[in-house]
This record gives C-alpha cells, structure tokens and sequence, in this order.
C-alpha cells in the first residue's frame, strides 16, 4: 500500500515519539519494524500519513531513517497496522 507522508510539521524529536507512543499504545501487532516495505530497522519515530481514498490522518512506526528521509510517498507493507490519529489517550 502507498500512503502519502504528511509529516513535515512534527518539528521536534519529542512530537515523533510521542506519535510513536501513540501508535504503540492502539496497536494490536506487537513487533518493533520500521513501516517501509523492505526495512528491517527497529521503530524510533511515529509518522503522519494519508491514503489516497480517504481524507483521514493516520499514524504508523518508522525508523530513523525512513523517517528522515522525507520521501512523499511511502510503500508500507499490506500487514502494517495504521492507526487513526484521530483517537484520544
Ligand atoms: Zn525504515
């Protein structure tokens, strides 16, 4: 699945983590792997994304460099949990 990053105005290292603690906390899947398609790094930032067919925002876990490297479009595996950011903790 391709989704759209929308994440340029998580600004500060602090506002990914605490992305990254949301998505943690809905998700059902426990594991630790970067969203991206072929990526086996370790989850260190949560990342804002859309879909093409749907206005919503919504969360998923990215590694470091995923998440620097501020591609637009981001093939993520079809198993990857996205969660609405749109739930409050
Ligand atoms: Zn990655």
């Amino acid at each position: 699945m391709i989704v759209i990053n929308v994440s340029e105005e998580l600004k500060t290292e602090q506002v990914k983590v605490d992305w990254l603690d949301y998505w943690r906390h809905f998700s059902m899947i426990k594991n630790n792997f970067c969203s991206e398609v072929n990526c086996l790094n370790s989850q260190d930032y949560g990342a804002l994304v859309k879909k093409f067919d749907d206005k919503g925002l919504y969360v998923l876990p990215l590694c470091k460099k995923h998440s620097d490297n501020m591609l637009k479009q981001i093939e993520i595996s079809d198993t990857t949990e996205i969660i609405s950011a749109e739930f409050t903790l």
